[in-house]
């Protein structure tokens, strides 16, 4: 089944910022559900992003409603 969702609708990698059609990794961080494109992604996060911005670390469009 293919799922078709409008552009504003998308979730960005909490990694990159790369545009998620369909699929992505969740996972939890900061009380959060955040999606991924790929586990380096998730990766950079944990070591680079969360360390250094905290909560700002985590985009509104990456997390999972
Ligand atoms: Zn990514």
């Amino acid at each position: 089944m293919t799922i078709y969702r409008e552009v504003n609708e998308m979730s960005r990698c909490g990694g990159c910022g790369k545009l998620l059609t369909v699929g992505g990794l969740e996972v939890e961080r900061l009380g959060h559900t955040l999606v991924f494109c790929s586990p380096r992604c998730i990766e950079v996060f944990d070591t680079y992003k969360e360390p250094k911005y905290g909560a700002e670390a985590v985009w509104p469009e990456s997390i999972v409603k």
